[in-house]
């Protein structure tokens, strides 16, 4: 894998979910140094005008969204730029399997499993932003990763610090990873105040500016049970050797810890292109222009316990992951069925937890849940899983 370089060639570069948060972050790096990377395919969902910008900008050269309704836009918008315009979930995967040395995927969902997988078959290096990837089909997904040759880095501020912290340590004298938590904008408030929250006061995370769905996770605390999931397959590592701590300052972002005693820490100012930079690098480094953590000003580092009780999500995403086949697979797509119904105001911020594990229960009672082995499987039990979700949802 090429690193960035003055004299090397460019790395070539896809970005998956472009327009999203991690995507914008990726391209304002690279924008610092347009000579060390050469945009091959951009995509996004439904914002054809943002992704025409950001394909003009970067010069790519194809431009994919994902949804047809948007297509003649694109198409008018890149008319003349000779850039490639394609729409449709099969462009999505046409476009991650342009030979490139880096795909980053930073698509929201299990939508983005098609697409990252296809990403993975090439055998290049993989900026993983889309967790919902591994708690939908870790196994399978990893699977591919070491089938294919594919170099997996995390993009997740806490997985990017749990490597740093492991490296070059011997695996067998790793005693437990410890990944910290916000808290959320809710880690002060009473079940009470909590039950009654709306979207716009889960929208307003104390630390992070992230896209919709990943802050409503944070609220719930279901984003660090996802989070857990994604680094047991990561790391390989098992639930036991898994622990979150909240810590609202979000200066650590990760503690690995050794049988010997000795806990290694990742420290950077909560800054996603801190992450973003050490894939797109790794295993060098290239400057990211995050503010240079000042330890002074912030003078304390807390830490609290998650709150369980108040927080059951993350309660449920650890029985999930226990519970293993297929589980998380059932409990990602009911929380994404949750948690649009909660953006679009049809249930209360506490049902997005129930709904979750109303879901994998039914799924369990009923037979359903078996790992899946292949894409197909994934999707058929996602499926499945969204279905129950959503009769739950009637029901409340
Ligand atoms: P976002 O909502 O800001 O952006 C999502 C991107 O995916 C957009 O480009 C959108 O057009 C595209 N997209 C949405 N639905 C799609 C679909 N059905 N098919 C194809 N493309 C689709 O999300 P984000 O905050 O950038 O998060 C992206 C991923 O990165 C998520 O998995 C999230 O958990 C993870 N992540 C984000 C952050 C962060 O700081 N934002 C941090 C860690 C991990
Ligand atoms: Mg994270």
């Amino acid at each position: 894998m090429r690193q960035p370089s003055k004299t090397a060639s460019p790395i070539r570069l896809t970005v998956l979910g472009a327009t999203g948060s991690v995507g914008q972050s990726t391209l304002d790096l690279i924008a610092r140094t347009p000579d060390d990377f050469e945009i091959v395919a951009l995509t996004a969902q439904c914002n054809a005008d943002e992704l025409a910008t950001l394909a003009i900008r970067h010069r790519a050269r194809v431009a994919v969204i994902g949804d047809d309704a948007h297509y003649q836009a694109l198409k008018e918008r890149l008319a003349g730029t000779g850039i490639i315009a394609m729409s449709g979930r099969d462009s999505l995967v046409a476009a991650a399997q342009i030979p490139v040395d880096c795909v980053m995927a930073a698509i929201v969902g299990v939508a983005g499993l098609a697409p990252t997988l296809a990403a993975t078959q090439q055998g290049c290096r993989i900026a993983l932003a889309n967790k919902e990837c591994l708690v939908s089909a870790g196994p399978m997904f990893m699977r591919a990763v070491r089938d294919h040759g594919a170099t997996l880095l995390p993009v997740d501020s806490e997985h990017s610090g749990v490597l740093q912290a492991l490296s070059a340590h011997s695996p067998d004298m790793l005693d437990k990873i410890t990944i910290t938590a916000s808290g959320g904008p809710f880690r002060t408030w009473n079940v009470t105040r909590i039950a009654a929250a709306n979207p716009e006061d889960a929208l307003k995370h104390p630390n992070w500016v992230m896209g919709r769905k990943i802050t409503i996770d944070s609220a719930t605390l279901m984003n660090k049970g996802l989070e857990l999931i994604e680094a047991q397959h990561l790391f390989g590592v098992t639930p036991d050797q898994l622990d979150v701590l909240v810590h609202p300052q979000s200066v650590i972002h990760a503690l690995v810890s050794y049988k010997d005693g000795s806990v290694l820490a990742q420290m950077a100012s909560p800054d996603m292109r801190t992450p973003i930079a050490l894939a797109l690098a790794w295993p060098q480094r290239m400057a990211a222009p995050t503010k240079p953590l000042d330890l002074a000003e912030i003078g304390a580092l807390t830490f609290e316990r998650p709150d369980e009780t108040k927080f059951p999500a993350l309660r449920i995403a650890k029985a999930a992951m226990r519970m293993g086949e297929g589980a998380t697979t059932a409990l990602n797509a009911a929380n994404e069925v949750a948690v649009d119904a909660f953006l679009a105001k049809r249930l209360k911020f506490p049902h997005i937890a129930q709904i979750a594990e109303q879901t994998i229960e039914s799924l369990l009672r009923g037979g359903s849940l078996k790992e899946p082995h292949n894409l197909e499987t994934a999707l058929a039990l996602d499926q499945e899983a969204r279905n129950q979700a959503q009769d739950h949802l009637a029901a409340l």
